[in-house]
């Protein structure tokens, strides 16, 4: 503006010019949403603006003094790291031209003195912006660290390390849209110790807390990679069994029943047999995750009055009440 009104027409241009760039840039970043090489082409633009404003001299010889905030700018905008590198890039380039400049005519309107304190203020000024941005970015990065810790504390198991069952709420969601998208089925296994209890009652509370650790274990290395393990309650266990339809959940179930059931004498804690009961549900779409539970337990519950250490389904309990299973239709 003050270009036009001083009627410097080829510094307002070149302004304009600049800041129809700006505008291309926002669009490039509004439409490719890619920041990064955003953020490097607004620094370029910024520094043939400088480069532009140095020789041209600006508004009465006051265009150099631009530089001070488009260094701010660069850093921030490129980090405490290539905003400092590029920075102190733009520093040499400018000492170079100031220093030669006279030689060639660009630079005749500035004074040695103006130049010496233009380029040593810029220099304190990038190093000092350098330094806040380094502190920013380091103090936001163990800030992160530790955000990212609390999260990972709040959706594990302490004792087990597993997840939880806010853990497992999240994995669940993003189950459902899985299975939605690719059009296949996952499974839930509800997995409960039979008669814990009375073991923590014989043993004590420290030895369950331990047998639970070894259960899960266990079942974690039942399962594949793909499936999810959490502790969903006090001896309960959830398992969410990817890509796996009812009968593909029954075998995988039954097999951690066995590896329990069968747990060497030497491995096992206690000298009884540790057992296990499962009840199995498959997912069905629009099912929320609470029916989905819900339907597992009827299962797991149908498990135990059948005499525990064995594997139902909501197959079994539709047969069980004497119609079929309507969530199956
Ligand atoms: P069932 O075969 O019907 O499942 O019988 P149960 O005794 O296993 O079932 P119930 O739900 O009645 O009891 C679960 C027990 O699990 C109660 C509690 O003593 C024990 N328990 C729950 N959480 C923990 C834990 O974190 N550590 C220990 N050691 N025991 C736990
Ligand atoms: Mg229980
Ligand atoms: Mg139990």
């Amino acid at each position: 503006m003050a270009s036009y009104i001083n009627l410097r027409y080829e510094v307002a241009y070149f302004l304009s010019g600049s800041l129809l760039a700006a505008i291309g840039i926002n669009l490039f970043v509004l439409k490719t949403e890619n920041h990064k090489i955003a953020a490097w082409l607004y620094s370029t633009v910024m520094l043939v603006q400088v480069v532009y404003l140095i020789i041209s001299g600006g508004v009465e010889a006051t265009g150099p003094l631009w530089t001070y905030p488009i260094v701010v700018i660069i850093i921030s905008l490129l980090g405490h790291l290539h905003g400092y590198f590029l920075s102190l890039f733009v520093i040499a380039l400018l000492s170079v031209l100031l220093g030669f400049g006279d030689d060639y005519g660009l630079t005749p309107q500035y004074s040695e003195t103006f130049k010496i304190r233009f380029i040593a203020t810029l220099f304190a000024l990038s190093w000092l912006v350098w330094s806040l941005e380094y502190s920013r970015a380091k103090a936001a990065a163990l800030l992160n660290g530790l955000n990212q810790q609390i999260l990972d504390i709040s959706r594990r198991d302490q004792l087990t390390g597993l997840l939880n069952r806010r853990g497992l709420e999240e994995n669940f969601n993003s189950e459902v849209n899985r299975s939605l998208r690719v059009n296949q089925s996952f499974s839930l296994a509800l997995v409960d110790i039979d008669d814990f209890k009375a073991m923590n009652d014989r043993y004590g509370h420290l030895l369950g807390d331990e047998i639970l650790k070894q259960i899960a274990n266990l079942v974690q290395s039942q399962i594949r990679n793909i499936d999810t393990l959490a502790r969903w309650g006090g001896e309960e266990f959830a398992i969410l069994l990817d890509k796996s339809s009812l009968a593909d959940a029954v075998y995988i179930a039954d097999k951690i029943r066995k590896a329990i059931q069968d747990l060497d004498r030497e491995q096992s804690l206690i000298s009884e047999r540790i057992t296990i009961s499962i009840g199995v549900a498959e997912y069905q779409p629009g099912q929320s995750m609470l029916e989905l539970f819900d339907a597992a337990d009827n299962a797991l519950y149908l498990a135990k009055r059948c005499g525990k250490n064995c594997v139902r389904t909501t197959e079994d309990v539709a047969r069980e009440n004497g119609r079929p299973d309507l969530s199956l239709v």
